[in-house]
Order: structure tokens, then C-alpha cells, then sequence
């Protein structure tokens, strides 16, 4: 493709990138494809000569955009979101253009000191204390790793990563029933094993009762165990519930234990002032973890990890081959000894453009209308005799189910089943679905960038519509 070529196709992309983005809803925000579809409409073999740019975008546009979730959609109320943003695309596309390495501060220079920076601010920005260092990784799930890795290094006097785990008693790693299962990889992954995960219990609220962990800890001092580390949750997958982080810290260094909190969707409403009161207790943590790229309007991949004892992390990970040796080591970060991988994406562009674009009062403004509708959104469902919420919803997640007199659980899970199935094939809105104490919960997710309030009555509309017309 030559320069013209480039500057042709990338105008006529930009123009199509922005009729996308416009009606979005035209599209299903679940993709309505069966499985092996997309599969049979892709040749078997690779072409032998290079194709002409305009038969590969007609292709996407046939054979791969209607196998496409719109994560974008306003309406896409599954999981959390991936949001972005206009901003954040831009800045993808700046990146993807300069296609930089920034595994060293050499490789780099700009992209390392705009990383450092944009994590200064994002402390700021959530109120936490600046003793804590932050650095962007790909995800939750590769935080949470890189927090029990520094906790295995600090308590073997880092001597696991040299002669690893061999010989002494297990560690112990604890988290509530409903922590992520990013942290049973995350166990595997660093020795412990999953046996020795231990799940402790939770309160009416589905939040990790204090009392519970001191207890478990104790008996596995007792059996000779070596307790290691706390991964507490601010807002939990499943139904956003939020783990008393004071009384766990207390808890947690009481036994000298490491303590991690995992705030992949929810610490993003910590820019809000009036949010932080639910996470007292925070800032006596080693480490944290939240995605900007959750709900903070920037592209996946871009996850904000934050530590305390930056020694910890780097002598976890450092390794130094002669071909990385660099003349500025000694006074620059090199972030890829922050970390698992060597290689690094300039993520922090993205993060930088969003912040910038909204500044941080229109961040705010974005996050506090979501959690305002969906405290509105809950009132609904409160009001419906044909319905009942199913747990507390502190930030833009409400839990809920539909019943109906004379069914039991078993008769009410089957129902909701099916009307979430019944919901997600209209393609006017996604929902999905966990189970709270074994009950059947659909979950609705307001953290839509461009989501408004009507919006937000038409997934009622929807939900409504399709509960009544289901049979039991
Ligand atoms: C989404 C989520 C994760 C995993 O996030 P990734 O960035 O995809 O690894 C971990 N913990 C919680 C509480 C989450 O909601």
C-alpha cells in the first residue's frame, strides 16, 4: 500500500468510523449469528497475492461486522462495558500509526514519562495517597498476578523467584465467595495452588465478613500454613457488592499479610468525592487495581495498577540481560520490569487524550448520571410488583429478577432464563445473568458511554414487554 494508497483508505475508514459510531443502534448490541457462521464465510486457505484494500473492506463489512457484539451500543448492558470513547479512538489510531515499542524508557522516552504522569494524575483523581505508584498493565487478571508475585518475592525475602517454591509450608491466599476467578489464575499461576485459595464468607450484602477471614487465617496458622496475602473486592462481578476494606486491613496487618484490592470496574467511580466513603480503608492497601478501560471511557486494554512498595514489584520482575542494559537505567522507569511482559503498548496516550478531551468534572459528570440512573432504574424495578431487586446496587449495576406468585427458585430461575434469552435476541438491548445465592439475578450495566436516561427506560421497556409475554 503506498502513502496515497494509506491516505485514501484511512480518509475513507475515518468517514465510515464516524457513521458507526453515530448509529450504533442500528446495529444488534448482541451479535445474532450461530456458532461456525462467520467460520464458513472465510476461505480455508490464505491468498497467494496481496488484494485489493477495497475487497478486504467489503469483506469486513459482510462477512465480519454482522458476527460483531456492539460493545459500543448504548444499550450494550452486559458484563461491564469495554467502553471508549472518541478520544480514546483517536489516540489508538495516533498509536497504532507510530507502532512503538515501549518496553524501556530508551525505546521511548515520551511514552514512559506521559505513563508516569497520567498515573499521577489518576492517583489524584481517585484520592489515593501518594505514596502509591501506579503503572498501566493489559488487565485486571495480570495486576492481581503481579500483586501475589510481589507478595510471594517480599515474604521469601525474594528467594521464590530464585529457587522457587520448593519445600516450605503452602501460602495461603484468601478473597471473599464471590471474588473473580482472575484470582484462582492468578494463585495457579504463582505456585500456591487453587487448594489453597481459600474463599471466605460473605454477609447479607454478598461482602466479605472480617471476622470470617480472621478466623480462617488462624486455623491455617495453626495447621502450619503460611497465610500470604488478602485480595479484597470493591465491587464484585457479580453484583458490585463492596468488601469492608478497613476492617480487612486491620485484619490483613494484624497477620502481616499482603493486601490487594480488586476495583477492576468500580474504582472508577472513586473520582467521585461522594464514592470514596465506601472504600474507607483503601488507602492501607499494598496494592490496587481498576480499569480505565471498564469505565473510565479509554479503548481496552488500559489497566490502572497501583502499589505501595515499588521496590517489591521491581525486584520481582526485574531480570537484566546485556541487551537491555541502557545508559539512563539507574534514574528512569523501564516499565517492563513493572510487570509481566516485555513488550509494552503506549497506552498511556489514550488515557491522557480522554482525560484531557473531558477534563476531570466531565469524567465525573459521566459517572455520577450512571450511577444516578441506575439508582432511578432500581426505583422502577422496586415499584414493579412483577419484579424484585435481588441485591444493593452502589454504582451502575442493579441486580434483579422477575417473579411470579406459586413459583419457587427453581421455577423462577427457568423463567428469568428465558427472558433474558428472549431479551438479548431482540438486539435492541444485552443482558446478562449470574446467580446470587443460588437464584437467578439478570444484570443490568448502565456504564454506556453514550447512554442516557431514555436509554435506560427503553431496557425497561424491553425487559418489561418480554417478562409479560413469557410463559412459566
Ligand atoms: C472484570 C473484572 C476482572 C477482570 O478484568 P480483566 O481486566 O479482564 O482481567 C477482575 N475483577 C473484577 C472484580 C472484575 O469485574
Amino acid at each position: 500500500m503506498t502513502p496515497d494508497e494509506f491516505r485514501s483508505h484511512a480518509h475513507h475508514l475515518v468517514d465510515w468510523m464516524a457513521d458507526y459510531l453515530e448509529n450504533v443502534e442500528a446495529h444488534p448490541a448482541k451479535a445474532q449469528v450461530a456458532p461456525g457462521e462467520v467460520l464458513a464465510k472465510l476461505p480455508a486457505c490464505p491468498p497467494a497475492r496481496g488484494e485489493r484494500f477495497e475487497a478486504i473492506f467489503s469483506d469486513f463489512r459482510s462477512a465480519i461486522m454482522p458476527g460483531m457484539t456492539h460493545w459500543q451500543h448504548p444499550l450494550f448492558c452486559a458484563y461491564f462495558p469495554a467502553n471508549s470513547s472518541p478520544p480514546s479512538v483517536l489516540a489508538e489510531m495516533l498509536m497504532a500509526t507510530l507502532g512503538a515499542q515501549c518496553m524501556l524508557w530508551e525505546t521511548s522516552p515520551a511514552a514512559t514519562e506521559l505513563e508516569q504522569r497520567c498515573m499521577e494524575w489518576l492517583r489524584g483523581m481517585i484520592g489515593l495517597p501518594d505514596a502509591f505508584e501506579g503503572v498501566i498493565q493489559d488487565t485486571a487478571s495480570t495486576s492481581t498476578l503481579a500483586a501475589l508475585l510481589s507478595a510471594r518475592e517480599r515474604a521469601t525475602g525474594y528467594g521464590a523467584n530464585l529457587t522457587g517454591l520448593g519445600g516450605g509450608a503452602p501460602f495461603t491466599v484468601y478473597t471473599s465467595a464471590e471474588g473473580h476467578s482472575s484470582i484462582d489464575k492468578a494463585v495457579r499461576i504463582s505456585g500456591f495452588g487453587s487448594d489453597n485459595l481459600r474463599r471466605v464468607a460473605t454477609d447479607a450484602n454478598l461482602a466479605m465478613l472480617p471476622e470470617a477471614l480472621d478466623e480462617v487465617i488462624r486455623s491455617d496458622l495453626a495447621a502450619g500454613l503460611r497465610p500470604l496475602a488478602v485480595v479484597a473486592t470493591f465491587g464484585t462481578t457479580s453484583s458490585t457488592a463492596v468488601d469492608p476494606l478497613a476492617a480487612i486491613a486491620r485484619v490483613a496487618r494484624r497477620h502481616g499479610l499482603w493486601l490487594h484490592v480488586d476495583a477492576a470496574y468500580a474504582g472508577s467511580a472513586l473520582i467521585l468525592p461522594e464514592a470514596r466513603p465506601l472504600a474507607a480503608g483503601l488507602e492501607q492497601a499494598d496494592s490496587l487495581v481498576f480499569n480505565p478501560h471498564k469505565w473510565l471511557f479509554t479503548n481496552f486494554d488500559c489497566s490502572a495498577y497501583f502499589v505501595r512498595d515499588r521496590e517489591a514489584l521491581i525486584r520481582t520482575f526485574e531480570i537484566l540481560p546485556e541487551y537491555l542494559k541502557t545508559k539512563h537505567q539507574a534514574v528512569v522507569n523501564n516499565y517492563r520490569d513493572w510487570g509481566v511482559p516485555l513488550g509494552r503498548r503506549f497506552r498511556a496516550l489514550k488515557l491522557w487524550f480522554v482525560i484531557r478531551s473531558y477534563g476531570v468534572e466531565g469524567l465525573q459528570a459521566m459517572v455520577r448520571s450512571h450511577i444516578e440512573w441506575a439508582r432511578e432504574f432500581r426505583s422502577w424495578v422496586e415499584a414493579a410488583p412483577a419484579f424484585e431487586v435481588m441485591a444493593p446496587s452502589p454504582f451502575g449495576l442493579v441486580c434483579f429478577r422477575h417473579v411470579r406468585p406459586g413459583l419457587d427458585d427453581e421455577a423462577l430461575n427457568r423463567l428469568n432464563a428465558e427472558i433474558l434469552d428472549r431479551v438479548n435476541r431482540t438486539g435492541d438491548l444485552y443482558i446478562t445473568h449470574t446467580k446470587l445465592r443460588g437464584r437467578y439475578a439478570l444484570r443490568l450495566v448502565i456504564s454506556q458511554t453514550t447512554v442516557t436516561l431514555d436509554h435506560v427506560r427503553k431496557a425497561w421497556e424491553i425487559i418489561r414487554a418480554v417478562a409479560g409475554s413469557v410463559q412459566a
